[in-house]
This record gives C-alpha cells, structure tokens and sequence, in this order.
C-alpha cells in the first residue's frame, strides 16, 4: 500500500516537474489570462485523472481508496483561479462518475467534489497572503473530505480511517508541493531575467555586443546551408562626442535611446539589430542581398538626418555613417563580413560622414 500511495505521490510530482521544466523551457506566456486559466484547469482536469487512473485502496474490500485529486484540485485553484477549478473539478467529477457509473457513492464523491471546486475557486479570489490562502482552501478541502467519508460510510472506524488519511496527507502533500512550484517559479523567473540581462543593453534594450556576436554566427551559418545572401551594416554616429559636450550626458542617452527605436523601426521583425559599443549599431540582415541592403541603409541614413531627438526645443539633429557588407558578395566567413563592414565605415567617416559605404 505505502508502495502504491508513494507511486500516486510521484506521479504528482513528475508531472508538476514536466510542466514547470517546459514552463522554463519555452517561456510561454499567455497573452489572454483566459487561455491561460483554460490551459491550468484542463491539464489539472487530466492530472487529477491520471490520479484516479491508480488510485489506491487502502483495505482488501476497496471501500477506502486514496489518491492526491484533491491536491491538484487545490493547484488548479491557487494558480489558475475560480474558472481553472471549476474545469478541473468538472473534469475529475465527470470521471469519477464514467469509472463506476451513477451509483450513490460516485455521486456523493462527484458533488464533494464539485462543491469542493466551486468554493475553494472563490476562495482564490479572496485578497490574502499565500499562507491565509492555503489554511483556508485546506479547510474547505478538509471538509468536504470530512462530509463525503461521512455520507458514504456506516461503519464509523472507516469514516475515521478514510477521513484522517485523505484530509492529512492531501494538506501536507499541498503545503510541499506548494512551496516547491513556488521557488521554482521564482527560479525560473530569476534565470529569464538573467538571460535577459546578459543579452540585452540596458539603455537601449537591443542586443547587446555578446547576444550579437552569438546570433551573427547563427544566422551567418543558416544563411550559408540554405544558400541565401546575408548583408551586415555596421553604423556610427557622427560627432557624437559633441552631444554629449553640448547638451550633456543624460541627453545622450535619450538620443542613443531614440535611434535605437529608429532602428527597430526600419527592420523586419527577424534581423538583429544590436548596439555594439558606445554609439555604434550593427544590423545583420539575413536573406537580404546587397542592393536591398545598400537601400535600407541610405534609408536608415535618411531618416537619422530628418530626425529630430529628444525635444523641438533643444532640436537636436544627428548623422550616421554606414559601412555594408554583404555575403556570399564581398566574403563567406562571418569575421570578414564584419572586417569589411567596418572599413567601409571608415571609409564613410573619411568620406565627410553622413554617408553610406559598401564594402571593397
Ligand atoms: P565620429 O564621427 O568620428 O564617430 O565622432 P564621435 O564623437 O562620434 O566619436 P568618438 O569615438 O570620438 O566619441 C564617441 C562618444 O560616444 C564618446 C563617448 O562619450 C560617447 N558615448 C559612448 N557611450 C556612451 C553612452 O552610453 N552614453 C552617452 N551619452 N555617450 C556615450
Ligand atoms: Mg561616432
Ligand atoms: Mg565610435
């Protein structure tokens, strides 16, 4: 019996750990929080019965079997609220009632359910802390164990049995599992945010210097396997000490900050735009060739020359130089596409800047 209870417990638990590693693989994060509490009740629908599936008798008449449906019921409630409980409780009420067809005892063991659902998914929306959340929903719990053991047995030592049994293991299993998807939702929001630091720049909130050397090599190779042309601009302010020197550094930032959405603004959804260093930019554009390239680039330039940054008052007014490289035109490795962008930059600086250069 310990076997099969302990077997019971782990299904619980692998299945919590399969869903919050996929939580931390995909970063899924659901637009409408409608989908989202759909998605919790049903899968906790599907776990409870998975649960059922090997449930546990605890005497040789299988009269008192246990299992931890509750547990997940109380899950469902706690993180996906009145509707993910309502479903999951549907779901594990409607099996129940399919195992054993409509007799009383499926019937009194369905509606404790369901009630239990109902109340403990309106306890959900109760403003408390975590802890008041969990003694509440536990008691709810605990009762509507309490009231079904009673209406379903006569004899009074299986009602205790049946009852201690369900009501202590489902409100410690709860409290554990409890706190441990609670510190490993924290983890995972820690490791997203960290991931999030390490390849981002903070004052622009492109990709930084290492996200893009990362993903250059990326996209460099997936362009070379399938055959398709890759151009990379690499730009400079000009002048952009004086900036700083006139206006101050605060501005600067708001100028390196406004050209950054300028940018994004200018480029398809799948290039990576990156700051590479203190004012320069770099723009891998995969699939595009190098007349396309050459183009967006004059464009880019355009717009930076018309552009007015930070406010009309102070109308501050920048330019930009762009070298462009293209592969497989001017290189096939990834390292000279850079090389080349970049002395086609100085070769845009020398020019009197405020140009566009492509790559010798
Ligand atoms: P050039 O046309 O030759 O590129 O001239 P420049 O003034 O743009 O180039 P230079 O390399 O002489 O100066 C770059 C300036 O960029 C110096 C530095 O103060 C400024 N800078 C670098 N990083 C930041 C930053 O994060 N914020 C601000 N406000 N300024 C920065
Ligand atoms: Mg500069
Ligand atoms: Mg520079």
């Amino acid at each position: 019996m310990a076997l099969s209870l302990f077997q019971n417990f782990c299904i619980l638990v692998a299945i919590i750990s399969i869903i919050l590693e996929f939580v931390r693989s995909s970063k899924i994060q659901y637009n409408s929080p409608h989908i989202r509490r759909f998605v919790l009740g049903t899968l906790g629908g599907l776990i409870g019965i998975l649960l059922l599936m090997s449930t546990v008798p605890i005497n040789p008449q299988r009269t008192i079997i246990f299992d931890f449906r509750f547990v997940v019921m109380y899950l469902s409630a706690m993180y996906g609220g009145f509707t993910s409980s309502i479903i999951t409780s549907l779901i594990i009420a409607f099996y129940r009632l399919s195992v054993t067809g409509a007799d009383t005892i499926a019937l009194i063991v369905s509606t404790s359910i369901l009630i239990c659902g109902f109340l403990i998914g309106a306890l959900s929306h109760v403003k408390a802390s975590r802890e008041k959340k969990f003694l509440m929903m536990n008691s709810i719990v605990v009762l509507s164990i309490i009231i079904a053991s009673y209406l379903i047995f006569d004899d009074f030592i299986l009602f205790v049995l049946n009852s201690l049994l369900f009501t202590s293991t489902t409100v410690i299993t709860s409290y554990f599992i409890c706190r441990y998807i609670h510190y490993t939702m924290a983890n995972i929001r820690n490791y997203w945010q960290l991931k999030i630091d390490a390849t981002t720049d903070h004052l622009t909130e492109l990709a930084n210097a290492r996200e893009f050397e990362n993903r250059l090599e990326q996209l460099f190779e997936e362009c070379r396997q399938s055959d398709l042309p890759i151009s990379f601009l690499m730009l400079d302010l000009d002048h952009f000490k004086l900036i700083n020197d006139t206006y101050g550094h605060q501005k600067g930032d708001e100028v390196l900050s406004e050209l950054a959405q300028i940018l994004i603004k200018s480029c398809r959804s799948h290039d990576l735009v990156a700051r590479i260093g203190g004012e320069e930019f770099a723009i891998v554009l995969p699939h595009c060739p190098r007349e396309t390239a050459l183009k967006i680039a004059r464009r880019i330039r355009q717009q930076i020359e018309d552009h007015i940054f930070c406010d009309e008052s102070s109308e501050i007014r920048m330019t930009v130089s762009i070298g462009v490289s293209s592969a497989p035109y001017d290189t096939d490795e990834s390292d000279k596409l850079k090389r080349k962008a970049d002395q086609a930059l100085y070769r845009a600086k020398d020019n009197g800047r405020n140009s566009v250069m492509l790559a010798q």
